[in-house]
């Protein structure tokens, strides 16, 4: 099976390297090679009353097929420099920018009209974050909801299906450097492309290492994101997420220096199961449409972990906390944040009283048998910081679910072109370490077939 291009992945970096060859270049031959099924056969089997928890199943639901790791995300497209990952350190603040507004008009003009941006310029909101030792990051976030983030999907799948060959539960196995192409293997055949274009995210960080070390790839340890997601009444915090929809706001400890951050808000939405190589960890998103909203908000919050040498594994430690949490609740853990304090596991009788309802079935426990003192304290003193711009924020019934840990890929090392020491082979999205966000991951796979269509047009 011989083509043009060949895609590993159908994440938002695969789909929209896809969709900008098949408009500059149509009559290129590609194939896209996801791990996952289709769009409509993915289905987590978790149901809250049958089946509870993850039951680990072989490819995830959540996590693999088309869409990527964004397809059940609250689609939250945040236009930004200032996080999400670090694209414009290759291709220029001002281009990076342009692709994600660019990412923002195709979403719109597949079934995302209508959806609200928001934006933190001239917020009043931010002065009240200074005044109380905390930043309010900059950043427009278009919030497209889960539902209408699933109809853009379907509506890109349908308008490329006839285009590109999509072969689906098609795990690619290795890539070999063939004679003026990549050879890629899998358990369907092999393909051969003239260019290839790995994206295949965070779930594909493990088999990306392996690539990398197969083809002599440099790679650099990345950093891991440690901490807890929060979940309230979604009134306290309806000030912020009012105005600006989601607020990345970042704290300074005293007691450390140490930054931490919230991240992924979602307001009047629910906590999720994630399971990353087999490990849960904890996540959340929200809907647009009205009938699916909840009384509470959740989001995130991190602390950001940094390895010097000799340590180069800042995931598997994630991973290993992880675990910890994995081992004494079965899955993800929840917490009072009163329980916390006093020191004393949370009940499941303490649950069931508390005033804050989870949305999430997580086993109830006690967070500080998981989570390093440095962070857990950094993580309370931010619950208090947070509290003076939203009060309630410490209340006793707060939920604290754990652990939530953002993986990072190693770094693969690049070109200005997102393309490796190998001419042709292109790593982008998350999977490469530069991006970890839907609009990042999405506009860097605008950028590089922007470049293999200009080669290919020439
Ligand atoms: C629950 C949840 C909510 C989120 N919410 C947001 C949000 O609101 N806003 C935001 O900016 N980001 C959000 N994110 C993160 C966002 O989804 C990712 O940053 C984004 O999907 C990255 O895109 P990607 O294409 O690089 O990788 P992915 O989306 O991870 O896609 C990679 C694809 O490659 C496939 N793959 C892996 N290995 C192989 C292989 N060997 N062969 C073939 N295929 C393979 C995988 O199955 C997967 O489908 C969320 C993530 C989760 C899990």
């Amino acid at each position: 099976m011989k083509y043009d291009c060949l895609i590993v992945g159908a994440g938002p970096g695969g789909i929209f390297s896809a969709y900008q060859l098949v408009k500059r270049a149509p009559e290129m031959k590609i194939a896209v090679l996801e791990l996952g099924g289709e769009l409509s056969s993915r289905k987590c089997p978790i149901d809250g009353e049958r089946i509870k928890s993850c039951i680990k199943c072989k490819t995830c639901a959540i996590m693999n097929g088309f869409g990527g790791a964004g397809a059940f995300s609250d689609g939250k497209y945040n236009i930004t420099n200032d996080f999400g990952g670090s694209l414009y350190e290759y291709i220029g603040r001002k281009r990076a920018i342009e692709l994600m507004e660019y990412v923002d008009g195709i979403n719109m003009s597949h079934g995302g009209e209508g959806t609200k941006m928001y934006t933190t310029a001239g917020n009043s909101f931010k002065k009240k974050c200074m005044q109380n030792k905390l930043t309010l990051l900059d950043a427009s976030v278009r919030h497209l909801g889960t539902d209408v983030n699933y109809v853009v999907l379907e509506n890109i799948y349908n308008e490329l299906k006839d285009k590109v060959d999509f072969f689906f539960h098609t795990p690619v196995e290795s890539i070999e450097k063939n004679e003026g192409g990549y050879l890629l293997k899998t358990a369907k055949g092999d393909f051969l492309g003239d260019k290839c274009i790995i994206s295949v995210g965070r779930s594909g960080s493990k088999w990306m290492e392996k690539i990398c070390s197969e083809l002599g790839i440099p790679t650099n340890s990345n950093r891991v994101d440690i901490g807890v997601r929060v979940e309230i009444p979604a009134a306290i915090f309806e000030d912020i997420t009012d105005e600006l929809y989601e607020g990345k706001i970042v704290y300074k400890t005293e007691k450390f220096e140490d930054r931490v951050r919230t991240f992924c808000m979602n307001p009047n939405g629910i906590v999720v199961n994630e399971n990353t190589n087999g490990i849960v960890t904890v996540n959340g998103h929200s809907f647009a449409d009205p009938s699916k909203k909840t009384q509470n908000t959740n989001f995130a919050l991190l602390v950001a972990k940094h390895f010097s040498s000799p340590f180069k594994d800042s995931n598997g430690y994630g991973e290993n906390i992880a675990r910890l949490s994995n081992m004494l609740g079965g899955g993800v853990i929840v917490q009072r944040f009163g329980d916390l304090e006093r020191g004393r596991r949370s009940t499941p009788q303490r649950i069931e009283e508390n005033t804050v309802i989870p949305t999430l079935s997580a086993t109830p426990g006690d967070l500080s048998l998981v989570l390093p003192k440095r962070i857990l304290d950094g993580i309370i003193e931010m619950i208090y910081a947070l509290d003076k711009i939203a009060p309630g924020m410490a209340n006793d019934d707060t939920l604290l679910y754990g652990v939530e840990v953002k993986f990072y890929n190693m770094e693969v090392e690049l070109s200005d072109r997102l393309e490796t020491l190998h001419k042709g082979l292109y790593v982008i999205g998350d999977g490469s370490g530069v991006t970890h966000s839907l609009s990042h991951a999405s506009a860097s796979g605008v950028y590089v077939a922007d470049l293999i269509a200009d080669e290919f047009n020439a």
